[in-house]
């Protein structure tokens, strides 16, 4: 059943995301991820399956669809 992580509401509805995840200090954009996506607060809870295959991608031969280059900025380094 669902649980979200962060607001614990337990109403969530299935969606397809696009995630950033961080695997071993690689940040990765995953498109189309099934997740379910909390109707309270918007966060995209994923299965352990989907985690999962997602890693088995990304360490076995998958190739990236695209790659793209991307800022990331450190919210608490900003002086403004
Ligand atoms: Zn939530």
């Amino acid at each position: 059943m669902f649980k979200c992580h962060v607001c614990g509401s337990e109403e969530g509805e299935p969606k397809t995301v696009t995630q950033m995840f961080i695997l071993e200090e690689r940040p990765l954009m995953i498109e189309e991820v099934p997740a379910s996506v909390c109707s309270r607060c918007g966060e995209a809870v994923f299965d352990i399956s989907t985690v999962e295959k997602i890693r088995k991608m990304v360490h076995g031969d998958a190739k990236p669809a695209k790659t793209v280059m991307t800022d990331v900025f450190a919210y608490s380094d900003s002086t403004a």
